[in-house]
């Protein structure tokens, strides 16, 4: 008979399903229309009705097959108003088909951290522009991002009615990534991906030394990753604090699954352990390929300005 399949690779099988349930949750609150806004440090730091479901939805519906992992949700929420309809009790069959790699088959509940972002790039999500939202499930083990998920809510929402709306990105450390295309960007060219609604002097003064063809600014840390991956942009540069490790989690284990690189501002890798500072203090550098020519370029005013 077949042995059972590996811990992590079940509780990405979940988190994969339960990705897609929040999906649902961000689409329907958004097609009711009461977002119930409500902001945290300021303006540009935004919780919506969507932010709080989805989030009791993941960390709900996680704990309940996974009781003893430790999970990290972004929002500050009451633990009390979970309601059945939120749980999602599904798997992906096809993730359980696959063999997990050597080094992560003896891993136990309680050496795993999930860091869960129900959605990142709210602030674009109540301006409409909602193809920059995504739903960011991250998995760590002895503080590496080992494992992620990303849904994109409303990936295809341009082609239409008819068009399948959304897609779910999915990736483990020594077995891929799945669900896109992975395209290099054009050779020889600095497309820049950065921040839409948290740029500074300092984030603009980094780029204007990356040598760009080109800047895209657009919401997400999720969304700028998959810029990375999908060859639109050549490097994801953010020079200031204020992104956290649940931005940065999943997006990473997809992102050196595929043999890209993330690291802060002075090239130093995050760390994702539960007793870890949630800050990404000193910013952010990710590529596909040729993370070297721009970690070289970032200026040493800059570095000095941000303390990890
Ligand atoms: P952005 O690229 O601006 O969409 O930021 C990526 C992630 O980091 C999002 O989840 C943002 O909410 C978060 N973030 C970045 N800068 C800030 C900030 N100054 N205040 C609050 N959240 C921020
Ligand atoms: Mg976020
Ligand atoms: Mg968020």
């Amino acid at each position: 008979s077949m042995a059972s399949p590996a811990l992590l690779m079940r509780v990405v099988a979940s988190a994969y399903s339960v990705a897609e349930k929040a999906a649902t949750i961000v689409r329907s609150v958004m097609a009711e229309g009461d977002l119930g806004i409500v902001e945290k440090t300021g303006a540009n730091d935004l919780q919506t009705k969507a932010d709080r479901l989805a989030q009791m939805s993941i960390c709900a519906s996680l704990a309940r097959k996974f009781p003893k992992v430790t999970i990290i949700g972004e929002e500050e929420l009451p633990s009390d108003k979970v309601t059945e309809e939120l749980i999602e009790d599904g798997h992906c069959e096809e993730i359980l088909k696959k063999t997990c790699p050597a080094q992560y088959t003896g891993i136990k509940e309680e050496e795993l951290v999930i860091w869960v972002d129900p959605l990142d790039g709210t602030k674009e999500y109540t301006e409409g522009l909602l193809d920059h939202v995504t739903v960011l499930i991250g998995i760590a083990y002895g503080g590496k991002a080992i494992a992620g998920v990303i849904n994109q809510p409303y990936y295809n929402y341009e082609a239409g009615a008819g068009a399948v709306l959304g897609r779910t990105i999915w990736g483990v450390l020594g077995i891929g990534a799945f669900g896109f295309q992975l395209t290099e960007a054009p050779a020889g060219k600095h497309i820049i991906v950065t921040t839409r609604s948290h740029s500074s002097t300092l984030v603009n003064d980094c780029i204007s030394a990356l040598n760009a063809d080109s800047v895209i600014r657009v919401g997400g840390a999720g969304n700028k990753v998959i810029q990375l991956i999908e060859g639109k942009a050549s490097a994801y540069v953010f020079a200031s604090p204020g992104c956290k490790k649940w931005d940065t989690c999943a997006p990473e284990a997809i992102l050196h699954a595929v043999g890209g690189k993330i690291t802060d501002i002075h090239g130093n890798s995050f760390q994702y352990n539960k007793e870890v500072k949630h800050m990404n203090s000193a910013g952010v550098l990710a590529t596909l390929r040729n993370y070297d020519y721009y970690a070289s370029r970032i200026p040493n005013t800059v570095k000095q300005s941000l303390v990890p």
